[in-house]
């Protein structure tokens, strides 16, 4: 996976010549405030943790043991009608665009389509700690891998190139189904579902899980709804950890398209509570 060397604290980034080649310099000068608070700056401080904290790494880790020890206690103890499967989202669930948000953030921007395709063009995307291991070791048992995202129709054969890089199991066009239409993922689901017994779904944002997370819910009705199933987290529904972007970050914004300083109004309007 690739790495950024780091040795401090002022952001004099160096944007090198590929995806998240960074390094941050400490020269002893201080941040101006006068960019403390813009949206990319904090894209670039998420993607940087994603990149360079162990947390992370056993976060992941720890996600992907969790889903093992669970597939392991369905393999042993549920007779179920139909094949297994598992159903996995791709981005920040097992590949790893961090290059990518740090290469647009370092630009003072924002994920948009035509860099994003840009990237997903590579097909180099590394991939999340213990995810390869997990789905292996998975499909070596006799269940079956679908890949569910919302990478567009056009993403279809850089997607499969990126994953059969790694040879992932099940890498192929029968078990990648891209977005067509809806975002919503519960047709996808549903469709899967018809031959197969989902024994678990893996995914950073809620709405890889089921569709009681669809229909853009506000902060409250997400927090609502993950309390409401709880114990559906951890046992059917294994989450991984992603601070840089999605529904979460959507709904702060109420679902709409905001300029960056709309965004970074929206995230300073509901600091309160000091
Ligand atoms: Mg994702």
């Amino acid at each position: 996976m690739k790495r950024i060397k780091r040795s401090a604290i002022f952001l004099s980034l160096l944007l090198g010549a590929g995806y998240g080649c960074i390094t941050i310099k400490n020269d002893g000068v201080q941040a101006t405030g006068s960019t403390a608070h813009s949206i990319s700056d904090a894209k670039l401080f998420t993607a940087v943790w994603m990149q360079k904290s162990a947390e992370y790494k056993a976060l992941s880790l720890q996600a992907y043991q969790l889903a093992d020890l669970r597939l392991q206690e369905i393999l042993t103890t549920q007779k179920p009608a139909r094949p297994l499967a598992i159903v996995t989202d791709i981005d920040e669930t097992f590949l790893d665009n961090s290059p990518y948000a740090i290469h647009q953030a370092l630009q003072g921007k924002d994920f948009d389509p035509a860099s994003w395709n840009e990237w997903v063009s590579k097909a180099s995307a590394d991939t999340i700690p213990g995810a390869w291991h997990f789905f292996y070791q998975a499909a070596s048992q006799g269940v079956t891998i679908f890949y569910v995202t919302n990478r567009d129709q056009a993403a279809r054969a850089a997607t499969l190139k990126n994953l059969q890089k790694f040879n992932f199991p099940n890498a192929d066009a029968a078990h990648l189904l891209t977005m067509s239409g809806s975002s919503s993922k519960q047709a996808r689901r549903d469709s899967i579902a018809q031959n197969y017994t989902i024994a678990l779904l893996l995914g950073d944002n809620l709405t890889d899980f089921s569709a009681l997370f669809d229909n853009h819910p506000s902060e409250a009705a997400r927090a609502a709804a993950v309390l409401n199933n709880k114990e559906l987290f951890g046992k059917r529904f294994i989450v991984l950890p992603n601070p840089n972007y999605g529904d979460w970050e959507n709904a702060i914004y109420q679902y709409k398209h905001l300029s960056p300083e709309q965004k970074a109004a929206a995230f300073q309007k509901d600091g309160a509570g000091y």
